[in-house]
């Protein structure tokens, strides 16, 4: 079995989308623990940060710059919010495709 967020990326699994490019896809987290509880995910699949090569480089620089996007976009910028990637079982990661969680506006 594949994946369930390449699964997401082709379609076979729905999500609520809020943002979608040719190299990344941004949906709801399943599983909020904040109000806005967004996922940042890369079309492409790589397993965690300890994946990344150097040709990523641009990807996760976009990641970042989407994230500060959308926080304006759902009013959590002046407020504030975290930007976090979990690594590894050790570091919380459940999900073996690499991705970025933007969460903000109090806890849920
Ligand atoms: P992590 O612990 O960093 O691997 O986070 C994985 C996140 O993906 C968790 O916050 C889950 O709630 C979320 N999640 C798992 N499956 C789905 C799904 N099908 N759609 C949206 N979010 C999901
Ligand atoms: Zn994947």
């Amino acid at each position: 079995m594949e994946c369930i967020f390449c699964q997401i990326v082709k379609g076979q699994q729905k999500a609520d989308v809020v943002f979608e490019n040719d190299q990344i896809i941004v949906f709801k987290d399943i599983n909020p623990k904040a109000v806005v509880h967004l996922l940042i995910v890369p079309k492409k699949h790589i397993k965690s940060i300890n994946e990344l090569e150097e040709q990523d480089k641009d990807l996760v620089a976009q990641m970042v710059f989407l994230a500060k996007d959308l926080a304006i976009k759902q009013n959590i910028a002046e407020s504030g919010y975290r930007l976090t990637f979990h690594v590894g079982r050790g570091g919380g990661q459940v999900i073996d495709h690499l991705h970025l969680h933007l969460t903000g506006g109090g806890e849920k």
